[in-house]
């Protein structure tokens, strides 16, 4: 059974834009994060500990090894050019 679609549809970058992906990529990431379970959403995690302007728009849902690389850097907020 599929659950809700994730209440980040309309703003986050991953799902809004093609840029940067596969359209195939982009397919299947989509229909197994965004509307089917998005609880283990790399992208997701970024935004509720980060804040949705401070998660690089690079990172895809898969990438939790990445998530994990910017929370030891502390480098989030200065992904997208916001340094403090
Ligand atoms: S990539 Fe993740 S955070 Fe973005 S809309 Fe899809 S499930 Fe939600």
């Amino acid at each position: 059974m599929a659950m809700p679609k994730c209440e980040k549809i309309a703003t986050c970058p991953f799902f809004t834009s093609d840029a940067g992906y596969s359209p195939e990529l982009n397919k299947a990431m989509r229909e197994r994060y965004c509307f089917t379970d998005n609880s283990e959403c790399a992208r997701l995690h970024a935004i509720e500990r980060f804040g949705v302007g401070n998660v690089p728009t690079w990172l895809l849902p898969t990438d939790h090894d990445q998530l994990e690389a910017l929370e030891d850097r502390g480098q989030a907020q200065r992904a997208n050019g916001n340094a403090p």
